[in-house]
């Protein structure tokens, strides 16, 4: 499955999710969506950090739960980008230039 299926998938999943709460009184603003993904954001993130620290002191990696934090993290970031209406593939791309233009610069400094 690319992006370009993959995407539009977790879209439905993600709009279904949102009705479902809304239904029951939650989620009523954009803010409260945008809030929420953005909290959700974090907790992947920190539950992708809870697996490397694990391995960091001596656990085996648990290569299946990094795969399946990694994939939660970037659900959650395609949600919030467009709740946000970020074009993320846009933004990624102007940023890694960015970053290759600084890297230029101080390589000739
Ligand atoms: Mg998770």
């Amino acid at each position: 499955m690319t992006s370009e299926t993959w995407i539009p998938h977790s879209q439905a999943n993600h709009q279904q999710f949102i009705e479902r709460a809304k239904a029951k009184g939650r989620f009523q603003t954009e803010d409260e969506i945008v809030n929420f993904l953005a909290l959700a954001l974090c907790g992947e993130a920190g539950e992708l950090a809870n697996i490397l620290k694990k391995q960091w002191r001596g656990d085996s990696l648990d290569r299946t739960a990094l795969i399946a934090e990694l994939a939660d993290i970037r659900i959650y970031l395609e949600h919030l980008a467009s709740h946000l209406g970020v074009d993320l593939d846009e933004a990624c791309r102007q940023k890694v230039e960015v970053v290759r233009k600084r890297l230029a610069a101080s390589e000739a400094a």
